[in-house]
């Protein structure tokens, strides 16, 4: 080999803001706060803060390689902790608040978090747990001293932390390899497991968002909301993402509900936000209500789950806003496909366009797929052939941190990541989800795809939210059960949607029962939970079996 000459410069997180504050100094972070008013600050004031809760966190006795752990919502002070942990060389583990009690418990204990950084809003769930979590875990609730809630916890207020500080840093010579922060993934079944990503990973991501960065609202002289929370994989990236390129940061806080959510980014004047489908159903009802949408609101940046084809028309034939779907998942850090439309893609015709935009995209820079048979033998990028899908890359997980168990069963021979998805790939890249494995029908050999029959549902006015899942069928195997729930004051019947339905996909995909329900249940990142939905239902026969 011949070694190229050019110096070997770590690619590290702080790196992005000391970016940021000096050649974007201007732009923008806002942010809702639980107080109950609006924050607003630059990068440049965002990167003296940061220094001083970095030297902060070092008299508190956090060296290279410590846990820190945060319980709170999108907000600048959480901001601030992503950069200042992992800038002294710790790793910022940040804590789904959604997450079961047991849970919880688990991953502090897990992650040996040295200090939990808390918002006082998830102060009473702290104190309940406190006899529980370990005894020499410190707390330091966000926000100023004189705004402490009572509690009989030991705790420190932030601002305390940075009083007295200096407000410039020089940053530790920092190894790219380093770990930088630490999320743990729910799971479907057992303990939560912890995806540990590095400097360099966290960068590589950051380059992947950013060769598509103008299809998805990360421009300078813009803004972006991320619904999706700081609180699990690194709110897909935006944090590093928004400050490198100069795009306005607004942080919603708790506002997360609907009528919140569009009074929030309509006085802000928010032009892009990315976050889960349930958050888009709160935000397209109340657009519905006003009859418009937020003022400046350009693009919306659907992932985490499917994007329903009645929400990407709604959205985008209504209401005049661009939609993008992404997919990924807490062990890709997360993004691992992007649907950017160009001009080729643009100039379709209408119905094939919004065919299009069904799909989860393009791989992103920076991450390999395959897609393989039964057997572990690749299948053709050619639109028809499905399979697992399986990915690699510079930002994909190589192992679990410390769980040799989970991680023994995660990768192939040939060391790929597997994905629990189904997919198809076509000649052009695009990558059409059919369904996770574990959540396809598999009726007598073939397989329906959940995903493609709930979206065929939700175009029915009357259908709020809705769910597939199998059932088992004596003759079949496994049939699809449809599990609705109506728009409010909305009468729909079984036999009306199963003949709305015939007209849309195969006869045999028809739904053998629809099950009307007030709510579906919901996972702590705010995807429907087939889980849960599937143990309420494990008692269901279908009719006449
Ligand atoms: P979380 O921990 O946020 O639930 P996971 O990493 O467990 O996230 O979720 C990853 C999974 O979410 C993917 O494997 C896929 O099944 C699903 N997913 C993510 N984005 C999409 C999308 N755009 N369409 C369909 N499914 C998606």
């Amino acid at each position: 080999m011949l070694p190229g000459n050019m110096m070997d410069r770590p690619l590290t997180v702080p790196s992005i803001l000391d970016f940021a504050a000096e050649i974007h100094g201007d732009a923008r972070v806002i942010s809702a706060r639980v107080e109950g008013d609006v924050h607003r600050y630059s990068y440049a004031d965002a990167h003296k803060r940061v220094s001083r809760l970095a030297h902060a966190l070092r008299q508190l006795g956090i060296k290279d390689g410590d846990r820190v752990a945060t319980l709170a919502w999108n907000g600048y002070r959480h901001f601030e902790l992503y950069y200042a942990i992992s800038g002294i060389g710790a790793v910022c583990h940040t804590i789904n608040p959604r997450l079961f009690e047991d849970q919880i418990l688990y991953i502090v204990s897990h992650a040996e978090d040295r200090i939990l950084f808390l918002e006082t809003s998830f102060l009473p769930q702290v104190e309940k747990l406190a006899d529980r979590l370990p005894t020499d875990l410190r707390y330091v609730v966000m926000c100023a001293a004189e705004d402490l809630p009572e509690t009989a916890l030991d705790v420190l207020a932030f601002e305390d932390l940075l009083k007295g500080q200096l407000d410039t840093i020089i940053w530790p010579d920092l190894d790219e390899r380093q770990a930088s922060a630490l999320c743990y993934t729910s799971g479907t079944t057992g303990n939560p497991k912890g995806v540990l990503y590095s400097h360099r990973s966290t960068l590589i991501h950051t380059m992947g968002l950013l060769a598509v960065g103008q299809s998805i609202g990360l421009s300078p002289e813009r803004s972006l909301l991320p619904v999706v929370p700081l609180f699990h994989v690194n709110a897909w990236g935006l944090p590093f993402a928004a400050p490198l390129v100069g795009t306005d940061f607004i942080l919603p806080g708790a506002r997360l509900d609907g009528a919140g959510l569009f009074a929030f980014m309509d006085e802000e004047k928010v032009n892009t936000s990315w976050g889960v489908p349930t958050v888009w159903f709160g935000l397209l009802a109340e657009m519905r209500k006003h009859g418009r949408k937020p003022e400046g609101f350009e693009c919306v940046l659907v992932g985490g789950s499917a994007a329903p084809k009645p929400m990407i028309e709604e959205f985008e034939k209504d209401f005049g806003v661009t939609v993008v779907q992404a997919w990924g998942m807490s062990e890709m850090s997360p993004v691992g496909s992007v649907n950017s439309f160009y001009a080729r893609q643009r100039a379709l015709p209408e119905d094939d366009r919004m065919e299009l935009k069904t799909s989860q995209g393009r791989r992103a820079f920076g991450v390999d797929f395959k897609i393989v048979d039964g057997d572990g033998g690749r299948l053709p990028h050619d639109g028809v052939a499905f399979g697992e899908l399986l990915v690699r890359g510079g930002a994909v997980m190589s192992a679990y941190y410390n769980d040799e168990t989970a991680t023994a069963s995660a990768f192939d021979e040939e060391g790929w990541l597997k994905t629990g998805d189904v997919a198809r790939i076509d000649p052009e890249g695009f990558l059409f989800l059919v369904d996770r494995t574990k959540d396809v029908i598999k009726s007598g050999g073939e397989w329906i795809s959940s995903i493609d029959l709930e979206s065929a549902a939700l175009a029915h006015p009357d259908v709020a939210e809705c769910a597939v899942i199998a059932v088992p069928h004596p003759k079949w195997v496994e049939r699809p059960l449809l599990i609705a729930v109506l728009e409010g004051g909305a009468n729909v019947t079984t036999e009306e949607l199963k003949a709305f339905l015939g007209d849309r996909v195969a006869k045999w995909w028809l739904p053998d029962d629809v099950v009307f329900v007030d709510a579906l249940p919901h996972t702590a990142t705010g995807k429907l939970s087939k889980m849960a939905l599937r143990e309420q239902f494990s008692d269901y026969t279908l009719p006449g079996i």
